[in-house]
């Protein structure tokens, strides 16, 4: 099968590091628990125009070296490859392509090479949203953590691994929607068959 994967929350635990580097730069204490909306200037009460700069100031900083993958997930990710063509559609900015990949080929070794998609640019032959994309690879699973890209996603009828995050615990599993706390539970469902369940 072709199976897609978004980076943030999925693959890489990026809450956790962008946390530290918040709670340093405004002499705040959030923790992850506390994020209940995708929406870090909601989540975080910060003005919109404030984000961008800060998660550019976040991956240029000492913060972004913690930008790593839960615990099991790489193990989970090379099961998997064996037997399903893997691809990571994110909706990072381009402007940080050349440090993704590196940390993917870093982390998942020959495993994404040549199938990372930057979705948030309108010049994308595929059009931007991740949904799109999915659908022109053909893709029958994507694991993901935002509410609004699952919706998108499961409208073009593929099936959604909801990684389970504060900020999704309103989404509701249905038939196209199973939520996961990690990715070894992922190789469990691939492996028991999805139709068993
Ligand atoms: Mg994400």
């Amino acid at each position: 099968m072709k199976i897609g994967y978004d980076i943030d929350g999925v693959l890489i635990d990026f809450i956790t590091p962008y946390l530290w580097f918040h709670n340093k730069k405004y002499g705040t204490r959030f923790q992850k628990e506390d994020i209940k909306n995708y929406d870090l200037t909601k989540s975080l009460k910060l003005p919109s125009k404030k984000i961008f700069p800060d998660i550019m100031q976040f991956m240029e900083s000492k913060y972004s070296e913690y930008l790593v993958p839960a615990e099991s997930t790489q193990e989970a990710i090379s099961e998997i490859a064996m037997e399903h063509d893997l691809y990571v559609i994110t909706s990072r900015s381009e402007l940080f392509k050349r440090q993704t990949e590196e940390m993917l080929s870093i982390y998942f070794p020959n495993i994404f090479d040549g199938r990372v998609i930057f979705s948030s640019y309108n010049t994308h032959k595929w059009g931007n949203s991740k949904s799109s994309i999915a659908e022109s690879l053909r893709l029958e699973i994507f694991i993901e953590d935002n509410p609004d890209d699952i919706s998108s996603i499961t409208a073009k009828g593929i099936r959604v691994f909801l990684m389970d995050a504060p900020w999704n615990r309103k989404v509701k599993e249905n038939s196209l929607v199973t939520r996961v706390y990690n990715h070894s539970e992922i190789v469990r469902i691939l492996k028991s068959g999805l139709n068993n369940r």
